[in-house]
């Protein structure tokens, strides 16, 4: 469902996104909470959303900055995708879109913080509710902040370690590197949720791990297409040099167009 176009990108919610609310009111009649109980739950949960949101545009903005387009925002009920047009060839521009994303939740939070504080400073009375709220908001931000920044694939921190390691070694090392480490990470989160019966963070593992192999056969195939394009030119050699020019080219182009769907970079 498209929600509109914000800042010139189109914001979407995945149709899974209906779930998150269902479920919190499920538990809640299951439960026996009051109606208050169930909004005030609701209401931290389009809290966590906008946040959520606002992280995802953080790391389209930066890329609109460094000249790259943003198709367009994806909100699910695990989290939030900017499928951006292409990747930056340059590690630290890499490094500067990932980490906006975690910087807003940082910004967010020093906000609401300097907010409540505030407020302490000047006696003015929010309410035990309001106050809990507050200090509910500035602890979700950090958590995302922190969260994003595991250096784990699809995690904010793992393109910022895969760039990191992209300054001391070919692309496709750092790349290998990473995906091994995330794929620790996802191990390491399966088996905790597992001996805690705590299966959110099993399911979080399962999805690193299965986003970690997505990312190396994206690697893979980008690969696959260059080497394609460089066989076409050399089959099409016995033509007339204008066929083989034109040729290229279109392979060339075809071949960009491919690596520019390919490359959609997915920020989680
Ligand atoms: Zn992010």
């Amino acid at each position: 469902m498209r929600l509109g176009r914000f800042l010139g990108i189109d914001l979407v919610l995945h149709w899974t996104f209906g779930l998150a609310p269902l479920y919190f009111l499920l538990v809640g009649l299951s439960d026996r909470q009051t109606l208050g109980q169930i909004a005030w739950m609701e209401l931290v949960l389009a809290m966590v959303f906008l946040f959520v949101g606002l992280h995802e545009y953080g790391h389209a903005l930066t890329a609109r900055w460094f000249g790259i387009g943003t198709k367009e925002i994806i909100l699910t009920p695990i989290g939030g995708v900017a499928l951006l047009k292409s990747l930056p060839e340059d590690p630290s521009k890499e490094i500067l879109i990932a980490f906006a994303g975690p910087a807003v939740n940082v910004v967010l939070a020093g906000m609401l913080f300097g907010g409540l504080s505030l407020a302490n400073v000047f006696g003015w009375n929010l309410g035990l509710q309001m106050s809990q709220f507050l200090q509910t908001l500035i602890l979700v931000n950090l958590l995302l902040f922190a969260f994003n920044l595991i250096p784990s694939f699809p995690m904010d921190g793992g393109r910022i370690f895969r760039a990191t390691l992209a300054y001391f070694m070919p692309y496709e090392r750092a790349t290998g590197i990473a995906v091994s480490v995330a794929k620790v990470f996802a191990i390491a989160f399966i088996i905790y949720g597992l001996i805690n019966f705590d299966f959110g963070i099993a399911f979080i593992g399962l999805f690193v791990f299965a986003a970690s192999s997505a990312e190396w056969n994206r690697l893979l195939h980008v690969r696959r297409q260059h080497s394609q394009m460089h066989s076409q030119s050399d089959w099409r050699s016995g033509e007339q040099p204008t066929e083989r020019l034109g040729a290229v080219v279109e392979g060339h182009v075809k071949a960009t167009r491919l690596e520019i769907t390919e490359n959609s970079n997915q920020h989680e």
